[in-house]
């Protein structure tokens, strides 16, 4: 199995092959196929497993090929991510595997100060990285926009939970549009988290691994 055999574009291979990749990882095998031809997609996977380039090369394919609709540059893509630093680390491997694409991506989250993100999401944003907190500060400043969000990543989606982001998660959910593409990674499979999947998802692709 190869990286072209999953149907990426050659703009994402050559960023697979600077990254030093050489034969896609079993989450990778499964969740590319499935998010590139649109599926809903429910993964249980560990940090290592190499979920995020799962996620991320088939998200930043969907967006380089299709309807590059706005304008305005408001956000196409909402990851969720649990922490600061994973928010950030997610934000990195966007920009690697990107680093052939025009889509310009930020990562936002609380403990440093809000000027600068609001800066940022105001010159326009293709995908956004957010802790959920800081996600909600800048909706009730209206300083970002997710009406236009086709993709939606709900990334350690457990430890989310764990950590009480359950109601943050929820309202932010009500800003998003219903038809959407939602893929949930989370490192175990509790009742909780399937309540979740179960209200979010559409038919979704499930992977284990
Ligand atoms: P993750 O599980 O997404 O945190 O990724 C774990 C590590 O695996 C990261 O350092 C990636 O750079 C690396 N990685 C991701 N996909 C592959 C791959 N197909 N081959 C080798 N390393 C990979």
């Amino acid at each position: 199995m190869t990286f072209r055999n999953l149907g990426l574009s050659t703009d994402l291979l050559r960023a697979v092959a600077d990254s030093g990749y050489t034969s896609p990882t079993p989450i990778q095998q499964q969740a590319i196929p499935a998010i590139l031809k649109g599926q809903d997609v429910f993964a249980s996977a560990q940090t290592g497993t190499g979920k995020t380039a799962g996620f991320t090369l088939p998200l930043l394919q969907l967006l380089d090929t299709t309807n590059p609709n706005n304008g305005h540059r408001k956000p196409r893509a909402l990851i969720l991510t649990p922490t600061r630093e994973l928010a950030d680390q997610v934000k990195d491997s966007v920009q690697t595997y990107g680093k052939y694409l025009s889509l310009r991506s930020t990562a936002i989250y609380g403990g440093v100060g809000i000027g600068p993100q609001i800066q940022t999401l105001r010159r326009g944003i293709d995908i956004l990285v957010a802790t959920p907190g800081r996600l909600l500060d800048h909706l009730g400043q209206k300083t970002v926009d997710l009406s236009q969000i086709e993709i939606l990543v709900l990334d350690e989606c457990d430890r989310m939970l764990d950590m009480g982001f359950i109601h943050d998660i929820r309202k932010i959910l009500a800003k998003l549009p219903a038809s959407r593409q939602t893929l949930m990674f989370s490192a175990t499979f509790s009742k909780e988290i399937q309540q979740l999947a179960s209200t979010l998802l559409n038919s979704p692709t499930q992977i284990e691994v």
